[in-house]
């Protein structure tokens, strides 16, 4: 099992100091057709390892290939915090 839990622990801690209202979101459907999943955080290093996650776990995608990698970060969009 990945220790996804704990991870989002962490980062609420690092990230709980000002900079919260812009948030960066990745939607599986822009890429995957029919998928609902998204996933949204501050930092897009954290979305590109949860991204990488579901793409493994629910797609079935073993190998994430850079192309992959390239069509997930050219789909990550700003969002506003709506806090
Ligand atoms: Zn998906």
């Amino acid at each position: 099992m990945q220790p996804s839990r704990d991870y989002d622990v962490i980062v609420l801690h690092q990230t709980s100091n000002g900079e919260g209202d812009i948030m960066k979101e990745f939607q599986c459907g822009s890429l995957v057709p029919g998928c609902d999943w998204h996933t949204r955080h501050e930092e897009e290093a954290e979305i590109m390892r949860r991204a990488v996650e579901h793409m493994r776990e629910t797609h079935g995608e073993e190998i994430i290939r850079e192309t992959m990698i390239e069509a997930i970060r050219s789909r990550i969009e700003k969002v506003r915090n709506a806090a």
